[in-house]
């Protein structure tokens, strides 16, 4: 019988967040991005009524969509779905119009000057393929991110969606995103 199909997704539980930026750190080391630029970010914001203020901090990046806009715009097929679910630019096909970066409702890409291409985050795929995680998720001391596939039952990122205790972002967006923060 075919091995069924694997579906990537990410859970993120900001609450453990203490914004140290290691997976920043970290992913600009594994995928050679330079300083001026970063594949994952953190939104932060405080939150609460003065004198009882908190920090809130949530990492973000590309949420892997479904039915990714950037992928429709591109003129040329560099940007394009997996199987898997992992959205990808192939640098080579990539001529630089960030026709994507302007379709993209979590402005997940930035345009490379010294390459002339748009980069993003594809969950380090490199690394799966050699059977090891994210370099954000093998990194993030507080374990705020856990990866999966989503057509593995056993797997925990099937366990902890199947609580419901999480949301997606922008919804409304209509690019059906899989990245899952729990609530
Ligand atoms: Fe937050 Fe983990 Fe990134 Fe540190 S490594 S900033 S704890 S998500
Ligand atoms: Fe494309 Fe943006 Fe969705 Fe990533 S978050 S797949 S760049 S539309």
């Amino acid at each position: 019988m075919a091995a069924r199909p694997k579906r990537y997704a990410m859970v993120v539980d900001s609450k453990k967040c203490i914004n140290c930026k290691a997976c920043v750190v970290a992913c600009r080391a594994e995928n050679s991005v330079p300083l001026a630029y970063s594949r994952p970010w953190m939104n932060e914001e405080t939150r609460g009524v003065w004198p009882k203020l908190m920090a809130a901090f949530a990492p973000e990046q590309c949420h892997q969509c479904d039915h990714p806009a950037c992928v429709r715009v591109c003129p040329t097929g560099a940007s394009h779905h997996r199987p898997d679910g992992i959205v990808v630019v192939n640098e080579a096909e990539c001529v630089g119009c960030r026709y994507c970066m302007i379709a993209c409702p979590y402005d997940a890409r930035f345009f490379r000057e010294d390459k002339g291409v748009v980069e993003k985050c594809d969950f380090c795929v490199h690394r799966l393929e050699r059977g090891q995680l994210p370099a954000c998720v093998e990194t993030c001391p507080s374990k705020v991110r856990v990866f999966g596939d989503l057509n593995d039952p056993k797997s925990k990122l099937a366990e902890l969606l199947s609580d419901r205790q999480y949301r997606v972002k922008k919804p409304e967006a209509g690019t059906g995103p899989q990245i899952y923060y729990l609530i």
